[in-house]
């Protein structure tokens, strides 16, 4: 059991299939000529095979596949069929590109949801945050989850003045399609740029959707860091993830690989264990792994502070949220 000095058990697992991705999101790519990690130091399929069983005989129970964009890997297919047969439930966040080339796999690996990031519904806007023309593809992909009855959910990041005009276009998505769209407050990162006042707070998002639709709250378990909503005659719902605002570190059950095989206790943590290395040298890497989980702080990595407008992203020392695994 993988269990921290504040008795935190962690059985949900976040595997980083790779740094490289097919979009250039602004506030998750430091800048457009990213060089990205060599395929021979990211984990191989085997690699991610042999330390996947590892984390389950130590009781994860939930495995979700990440990046960059996961989906971008010639083996994703290969890696996805192996973690399928471990007794986990699967879940995969995509930007939703290849979604269509790899849908017959997809739906073997009989995922538990897949999450499809996308932060507008407009073309042009979908061109300036993400730096390629791809919106119509991802509409198009997030259809055929849902005509595959692949649960699915929607990841906007919401950022003031960017996008936060179309909070109301996006939970109106749900009253006829079965989706969970999910608001996510912006977080900083190496090279994002990120300041305070682009955050658009859960307050601000709950302040303006509530001046429209009569929302209610879904009981969330220990371990949810999305605050669920109903919205009465709608098929799907919404969700808030306020990491900046309200943190929800003391329910916290993750933990992180990244794509070159590094163990991350916190999305925020400074330091990080290299697994990869001591696997290719045959060592034996679970002491490290407990190491890891031992070594966890209490919230936030122990790098922000709860009261985000105090945040000085100088002070802060991690990677970029593509080369973490978000
Ligand atoms: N490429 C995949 C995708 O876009 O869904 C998976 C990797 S991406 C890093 C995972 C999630 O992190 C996405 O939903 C993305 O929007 C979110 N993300 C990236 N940078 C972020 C930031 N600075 N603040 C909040 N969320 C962020
Ligand atoms: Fe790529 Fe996802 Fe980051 Fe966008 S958010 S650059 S799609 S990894």
């Amino acid at each position: 059991m993988l269990k921290d000095t504040f008795g935190r058990i962690h059985d949900y697992l976040r595997i980083s299939l790779t740094d490289n991705c097919n979009l250039r999101c602004f506030y998750c790519m430091p800048e457009e000529e990213y060089s990205f990690t060599p395929h021979k130091q990211l984990m191989q399929v085997d690699e991610i095979e042999i330390l996947a069983k590892l984390f389950v005989d130590q009781g994860i129970r939930k495995i979700r596949l990440t990046g960059g964009e996961p989906l971008v890997r010639k083996d994703a297919p290969a890696i996805i069929e192996r973690l399928a047969l471990l007794p986990v439930e699967l879940h995969m966040t995509s930007n939703g590109i290849r979604i269509d080339e790899m849908l017959p796999q997809l739906v073997a690996a009989g995922f538990k949801s897949i999450n499809i990031s996308l932060d507008t519904l407009r073309a042009e806007r979908f061109l300036q945050i993400t730096r390629r023309d791809y919106f119509d593809r991802v509409r198009r992909n997030i259809d055929l989850l849902l005509r595959h009855g692949i649960p699915t959910k929607i990841n906007m990041v919401v950022m003031k003045g960017i996008n936060d005009d179309e909070i109301l276009d996006f939970a109106a998505l749900t009253e006829k399609n079965p989706l969970e769209v999910r608001f996510i407050e912006f977080m900083p990162f190496s090279g994002n740029k990120w300041t305070s006042n682009q955050v658009y707070t859960q307050a601000d998002i709950m302040h303006q959707i509530q001046q429209f639709y009569p929302i209610q709250a879904v009981t969330a378990g220990s371990h949810d860091t999305a605050k669920s909503f109903l919205i009465p005659g709608h098929v799907g719902r919404i969700a808030l993830i306020s990491t900046m605002t309200a943190p929800f570190c003391a329910g916290c059950n993750r933990i992180r690989l990244t794509a070159d095989g590094k163990l991350k206790n916190c999305l925020f943590s400074r330091d990080e264990t290299d697994l990869l290395t001591g696997l290719r040298a045959g060592a034996d890497v679970l002491p490290l792994i407990q190491e890891n989980i031992r070594a966890k702080s209490k919230a936030l990595g122990g790098q922000l502070t709860t009261d985000f407008e105090q945040i000085d992203t100088d002070d802060l020392t991690n990677r970029s949220m593509i080369t973490i695994g978000g």
